[in-house]
């Protein structure tokens, strides 16, 4: 008998946007034990790469053309922002309420080093040498690192860092970064999962271990607005600040030009997708590069409103 909880186990979780918005969990259930139940010894069990060792990336994707560019690309932004997110987040770990809090942001600081670790790591999987890694990383993300990541990451540390504001750092995370940021890790679960399925392992357990980031963050900033409702008002603003951010930044242009290389991609590569739906009835192979970034779009609103709704934030205080 596992003694992996459902939510966090590999075969048998939810979706991370159905997750995301079914599950609940506090962290008083998912402290230090649980996670070293559900994940090094649950869902990491023979996956110390985020997948199955026995799935290998299809020759296809290592060969240069627009398939391998649209992973190399969204792999390479998406490790950064993993990395600035574990190191942003460790100013959580002391300014903590109390232990199983902590505790919980301790074990999502692991959560997210080893993202931005599986990530880089699948580069070297497409064929990227091992000594050219980082520059590749420049090459493909680089640009998109400095204005779209950059900007979050300045707003997040004068937040976590130079304010120590606990609150303030919880929203940011739960609401303003990794909310906007899911429905695209989902999506992308769904898009690779016909063309690399190693990458699309990656991206599910990383999804399961987001659907946790998101419904204890939003327990943790619910309690705590229970217990200091004369903060919802300066809640309320640094929420609508931080989403205001997603406006400004060229977030749209960099999705936009990473599912066109995919559309290109899958194009040439169709005969490997071939019925596969990227969610039912729909085939992968008849979506546009604007069909899939609406639907990320439409799950990203409802998941933002329903999150908003439950840590007591859904109208303006
Ligand atoms: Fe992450
Ligand atoms: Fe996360």
């Amino acid at each position: 008998m596992s003694a992996v909880p459902r939510e966090a186990d590999f075969d048998r979780a939810p979706s991370l946007v159905d997750g995301a918005m079914s599950v609940e969990l506090t962290p008083r259930e998912a402290n230090l034990r649980y996670w070293l139940e559900a994940v090094p010894q649950g869902m990491l069990a023979g996956r110390p790469d985020g997948h199955d060792p026995a799935l290998v990336v299809p020759e296809f994707m290592r060969e240069p053309g627009p398939l391998r560019d649209a992973l190399i690309a969204e792999y390479a932004f998406r490790s950064v922002a993993e990395e600035k997110a574990t190191r942003a987040l460790s100013y959580l770990v002391p300014i903590a309420p109390d232990t199983e809090t902590m505790e919980f942001f301790a074990t999502q600081v692991l959560d997210e080093a080893r993202h931005a670790m599986v990530f880089r790591d699948h580069l070297l999987a497409l064929g990227v040498p091992t000594g050219r890694l980082w520059q590749v990383i420049e090459e493909y993300a680089g640009a998109d690192v400095r204005a779209v990541l950059d900007p979050l990451e300045e707003f997040g540390l004068k937040i976590m860092r130079d304010d120590a504001d606990f609150l303030g750092g919880v929203l940011l995370m739960t609401i303003v970064i990794e909310g906007a940021l899911a429905p695209a890790a989902e999506l992308s679960e769904r898009k690779w999962r016909p063309l690399d399925p190693a990458a699309a392992d990656i991206d599910r357990g990383a999804g399961i271990d987001e659907i946790r980031h998101l419904t204890v963050g939003a327990a943790i900033a619910k309690q705590y607005l229970a217990e200091h409702p004369e903060e919802r008002r300066r809640a309320w603003e640094l929420v609508a600040r931080g989403m205001h951010m997603w406006t400004v930044l060229p977030v749209r242009e960099l999705v936009m030009r990473r599912e066109v290389l995919f559309q290109q991609g899958l194009e040439q590569h169709a005969g490997v997708v071939g019925d596969y739906e990227i969610w039912p009835g729909r085939r992968l192979v008849d979506t546009t590069p604007e069909e899939r970034v609406a639907t990320a779009d439409e799950w990203t609103a409802e998941m933002k409103a329903s999150r908003l709704a439950y840590i007591g934030l859904g109208e303006t205080p």
